[in-house]
């Protein structure tokens, strides 16, 4: 089962994709894709509906962000070896965790540069989209908390990240900095998340090509660890790390500017295309 939103930003329908591919509509069915709704029982009804009889939306129409406000996105500092062998850092021993301050925003929407960003960077990463509370979670039961997976790209302003004092969420929470979809793909198509190949390109030219096998913390290990100092809640995005291919790892560095396309794609989770915009190269 594919969960998606439809339509213009802040007005999107939620929808489920037919088996042609096409959107139908879930208006009927629920408010909108988010907390309560990602819960096993709403799933199950969700299931249990035959999407050829569900009204379909519009080819071609804007997707949104696939969940639509998620109390907090929660994210992963270098959790593949490759990756922070070219950040220069040590394999963490414990997770690094921080938070993204910005709302998710669709697939396909335009990237803007904010003002006096110098040192914009792409990151593909495996959202964990939760289903129910984990708080004080055993690996051995983190994954029935998780109700899909989608793709989200962690952009980042590396100079606010690194070069503004403490806390990287700084460089990470500029409006649209967390492009979300194009589908939450529910838990049960994602029999195994630590085997999916992920990738993204810049301007066509290949950056990342990874695999979820080289994650250093699983996905069941990081729900845990982070229940151990928040509650994740319904609706809440847990991004699980980026691997090498970064634009701050290459010599000399590649950084975003305006005009500048980013292509990401999860095996099984679908693919992005976001397009920079505003501001100057720096
Ligand atoms: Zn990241």
């Amino acid at each position: 089962m594919k969960l998606l939103r439809v339509g213009p930003p802040g007005r999107e329908i939620p929808a489920m994709l037919g088996p042609d591919g096409r959107p139908r509509s879930l208006a009927d069915h629920l408010d909108d894709i988010e907390g309560e709704a990602l819960s096993p029982a709403s799933l199950d009804r969700l299931r249990a509906l035959d999407p050829s009889a569900l009204p379909a939306l519009p080819a071609g129409a804007r997707i949104g962000p696939c969940v639509a406000r998620p109390s907090k996105i929660v994210c992963i500092g270098l959790n593949y070896r490759d990756h922070a062998a070219e950040s220069g850092l040590p394999v963490p021993e414990e997770p690094v965790v921080f938070l993204k301050g910005c709302r998710p925003t669709g697939p396909d929407d335009p990237v803007p540069i904010p003002p006096g960003a110098t040192r914009m960077d792409w990151e593909v990463e495996l959202a964990v989209v939760i289903g129910t509370r984990a708080w004080q979670v055993e690996e051995d039961e983190a994954l029935s908390h998780v109700a899909g997976y989608a793709v989200l790209n962690d952009i980042s302003e590396r100079a606010f990240q690194h070069e503004r004092g403490g806390q990287w969420t700084k460089g990470k929470s500029a409006p649209g900095f967390a492009p979300l979809g194009p589908w939450l793909v529910a838990a049960e198509a994602v029999p195994d998340p630590q085997r999916l190949r992920l990738s993204l390109a810049v301007n066509g030219r290949p950056m990342q090509d990874g695999s979820t096998a080289d994650m250093i913390f699983p996905v069941r290990t990081l729900i845990s660890y982070v229940s151990r100092f928040m509650e994740l809640l319904p609706g809440d995005i847990l991004s699980t790390g980026t691997p090498a291919g970064v634009g701050a790892g290459l010599r000399p560095p590649v950084f975003l500017g305006e005009g500048d396309t980013m292509v990401l794609e999860i095996e099984t989770l679908g693919r992005q295309s976001q397009r920079v915009v505003g501001g100057t190269r720096a």
